[in-house]
């Protein structure tokens, strides 16, 4: 198959990239970011922000393609940087719309949302993709609004489904997320500060379990709506504690009060996975963890030096 993938200098996205060629497809990369990596295959890499319009390479680069995995876009729900919403809306809302609109009707598009559409999953209930959604701040809204784009398409008879994975970790993972800036935090000795209550919980989905979902999703042509998680969730004390230890350190640890926009729990339903995709996400967390860190090496760059943050999507 033919695939546009695009977000592709992204954490996910560099994964899907790679798992498409090595499974014989050809693939065209899309981001706006230089696509750094260059692994072996049938890829041609087309630069391009597209929340502008699109260019002719890249409409006939929509037009030609089988499917397309649409990652592109503003991650981060914690981030509350002056002028972030309108970016979001036009990295998530925008950009979404505009590679909707450029692909042909049955040609199917995969759209990355989030679980953070949810806000949370109350009383330890898994959240499914039948749920009503609550939308904590401005991330999950652009979310939603991306979601109703698609409903939009496949009201009008176009092939379109939406991937709603949970927290995504492993190698490569964004230096803004919880791992990533406890890993970089216990390799300097620094405390991990996590928000809330240690006992907050999150599901926590293997990015190799996400790419191979995304995928299967564009391969087998899916409607509908997924959740990408694995129906189990960690408390934060636990994950942290796994940082530490994949980092050989004793680890200290620091709780500071959580932001609305963060969900107490986080947890999917998978039987919809399962039952589409033929298989259901796992996570060996200490396992997932001392691999992300091993990629990362010694120097991943605590982002905020003298407040250290954690994120988890
Ligand atoms: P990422 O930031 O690593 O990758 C996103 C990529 O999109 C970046 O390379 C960026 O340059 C590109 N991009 C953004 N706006 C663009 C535009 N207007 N034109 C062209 N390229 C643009 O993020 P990620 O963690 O790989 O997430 C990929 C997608 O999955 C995002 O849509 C994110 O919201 C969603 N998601 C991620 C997680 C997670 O835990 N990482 C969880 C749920 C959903």
């Amino acid at each position: 198959m033919s695939i546009v993938v695009t977000g592709a200098a992204g954490f996910i996205g560099g994964h899907v990239v790679a798992r498409l060629l090595e499974g014989g497809h050809r693939v065209v990369a899309v981001d706006r970011a230089p696509i750094l990596s260059a692994p072996c295959g049938d890829l041609t890499t087309v630069r391009a922000d597209l929340a502008e319009p699109l260019g002719s390479t890249l409409h006939g680069a929509l037009a030609a393609a089988d499917a397309v995995i649409h990652l592109a876009g503003r991650p981060g729900v914690r981030d509350a940087s002056p002028g972030l919403a309108r970016e979001r809306w036009r990295d998530n809302v925008l950009a979404g719309a505009r590679v909707l609109e450029a692909t042909p009707p049955r040609t199917p598009v995969v759209v990355a949302s989030s679980s953070s559409v949810y806000g949370g999953s109350a009383d330890g209930c898994a959240s499914h993709e039948d749920d009503v959604l609550r939308p904590r701040g401005d991330y999950a809204r652009s979310k939603v609004a991306l979601e109703q784009d698609c409903a939009r398409r496949a009201a009008a008879g176009g092939l379109v489904s939406i991937a709603r994975p949970f927290t995504v970790a492993g190698a490569g993972q964004r230096s803004d997320m919880a791992i990533a800036i406890w890993g970089a935090a216990a390799r300097r000795g620094l405390p991990l500060r996590l928000f809330g209550a240690p006992g907050r919980r999150r599901d926590i989905t293997d990015v190799r379990d996400v790419t191979e979902g995304l995928v299967r999703m564009a391969e087998r042509r899916v409607h509908g709506i997924v959740n990408l998680g694995t129906g189990h969730s960690h408390r934060l004390i636990d994950l942290a504690r796994a940082v530490a230890a994949a980092v050989g350190r004793e680890p200290t640890i620091e709780v500071t009060p959580a932001a609305a926009v963060e969900a107490e729990a986080t947890l999917a339903d998978t039987t919809r996975c399962h039952d589409l995709l033929g298989f259901v996400p796992t996570a060996d967390l200490p396992a997932l963890v001392a691999w992300q860190l091993a990629a990362s090496g010694p120097s991943v760059p605590v982002r905020h030096s003298t407040s250290v943050m954690s994120e988890v999507v």
